[in-house]
């Protein structure tokens, strides 16, 4: 598939018009709609913004710098005037009143939306099967989960309906989906990217993130999203370097830790294992340096974050009660059923979960034992991660112990998902970017990858390695 500089100088040099590509995108949507990728499709908007563009290129006017990159977006990112449900009922038919910082740079640089894509509610799940819209298949085998929450982002690219997607990573779900299906997904660093506009799971784990089969995309998509925002309190205002020119510098030895639990886990499965190990060999073998590095906390790890990410859901969410906008049922009898009614009505089964779990774990009593403890930890894996890039340019994960799912599979066993998470939660926990790349098939005949992470605010790290591991 043609990378977003191919697809300008195409349109430029009037190879084909950005409105035979659209048409194209939007064939695709038709022709996978059993895959239920969409959940609104935007046909007659963005042919007629394809038309003005072309007049625009024809004439020779100035354009955006991302014009001819379609994208798709996730249901947990507001669009204004365009329904944004977060996959629940409790939002039914809501349509936002404004459009997320980041979603509003790219469109500012004529970008083009194509719709809007399912995903697990409130970006909670890790295959997608949690939406009140069904589940979104795999493209390379639809019985099998894309993996989640952004799952439909990740198959909007890899069935070809789109050139890039928009998901959200609050533990994973642009890394491990993006895994699932083959492509590279990037959860940027905390605060690299405005969350204002992102519908609130976890807000200190929470950030936009990116899909798509080429670095080009990735990286000029990355240039125009970042940088500090007045509407985001916890947007950084860190210098944003040209991650576009970071493709072109050729990569260095790099120093890569792995750590040794995580190689060697009981849960790992044995071919994704050896295809790491692999892997390690491959990279040392081009230059590099891989070193094994202790990881004690690792089991901590899940624990930490779902006793985290549930406590700030749980207040996150209680802004969801029926009255002013969202899902309201009829004939209760006062406030209290009302709001009873409309909240038991509107989240599904395992939102109420984790509703339930961080009521828990805050509540008095019970605070310091669980809460209090996980903050701890949170800072204990923070030092460590930190003292580890003192030495090392990037750590080397797996994404996930297992390759992708039948759909259904996991279903009955919630704690099992919750585990299956239990490498891509880390760089959420310490706010550190972290970008998910392919690496082989499993015998299953679904797509694995594994991610690499790097300091913060060094995204134009992973983008380069990337990049060098690409060509
Ligand atoms: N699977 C994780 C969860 O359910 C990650 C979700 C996410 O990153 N939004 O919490």
């Amino acid at each position: 598939m043609q990378d977003i500089t191919a697809i300008q100088s195409a349109l430029r040099n009037q190879e084909y018009s950005l409105s035979t590509l659209v048409a194209q995108y939007l064939e695709r949507i038709e022709s996978t709609q059993s895959l239920n990728i969409y959940i609104d499709v935007y046909d007659t908007e963005i042919k007629e913004q394809a038309k003005i563009i072309d007049e625009k290129l024809a004439a020779n006017h100035p354009l955006g710098r991302c014009f001819g990159m379609v994208i798709s977006v996730k249901d947990v990112i507001c669009q204004k005037e365009k329904k944004v449900t977060a996959a629940s009922g409790i939002l039914q038919n809501f349509e936002s009143l404004y459009t997320a910082t980041a979603l509003q740079r790219l469109i500012d640089e004529d970008a083009l939306v194509i719709g809007k894509v399912n995903c697990d509610q409130f970006g909670m799940g890790s295959s997608n099967e949690n939406s009140v819209y069904g589940p979104t298949r795999n493209a390379d085998n639809d019985q099998y989960t894309p993996g989640g929450s952004s799952g439909a982002s990740a198959v909007s690219v890899q069935a070809g309906t789109c050139l890039l997607a928009l998901g959200s990573d609050t533990g994973g779900s642009v890394r491990q989906p993006a895994g699932f299906t083959g492509l590279f997904g990037l959860k940027p660093t905390y605060g690299r990217i405005s969350r204002y506009g992102l519908i609130a799971y976890g807000s200190s784990f929470d950030q936009i993130g990116l899909l798509g089969k080429n670095m080009a995309e990735l990286a000029l998509a990355l240039n125009v999203m970042a940088g500090m925002d007045p509407m985001d309190p916890t947007s950084v205002d860190h210098q944003v370097p040209d991650y576009s020119q970071a493709l072109s510098t050729s990569s260095k030895p790099l120093k890569i830790a792995f750590f040794k639990e995580a190689i060697n886990h009981e849960g790992l499965d044995p071919q994704i294992k050896t295809a790491h190990e692999n892997l390690i060999q491959k990279l040392e073998s081009q230059g590099h340096t891989c070193s094994p590095v202790g990881f004690d906390l690792l089991d901590y790890i899940v624990p930490t974050y779902y006793t985290l990410t549930t406590a700030e859901a749980s207040t996150n969410l209680s802004r969801y009660d029926g009255l002013r906008y969202g899902h309201q049922e009829k004939g209760q009898k006062d406030l209290t059923e009302l709001v009873t009614a409309n909240r038991t009505a509107g989240f599904s089964m395992e939102v109420k979960r984790r509703i339930m779990l961080g009521s828990f774990v805050l509540s008095t009593g019970y605070y310091e034992a669980y809460y209090g403890k996980a903050q701890k930890i949170r800072r204990m894996l923070k030092d460590r991660v930190e003292e580890i890039f003192g030495e090392y340019d990037l750590i080397l994960m797996p994404i996930s112990p297992m390759p992708a799912w039948e759909i259904g599979q996991k279903r009955s066993s919630p704690t099992e998902m919750y585990l299956a998470d239990i490498y891509t939660v880390l760089a959420n926990l310490v706010g550190n970017p972290a970008l998910a790349l392919p690496l082989s098939t499993h015998k299953n005949g679904l797509k694995f990858g594994f991610q690499v992470l790097s300091k913060g605010f060094s995204e134009e790290k992973l983008l380069n390695f990337a990049q060098y591991y690409n060509s």
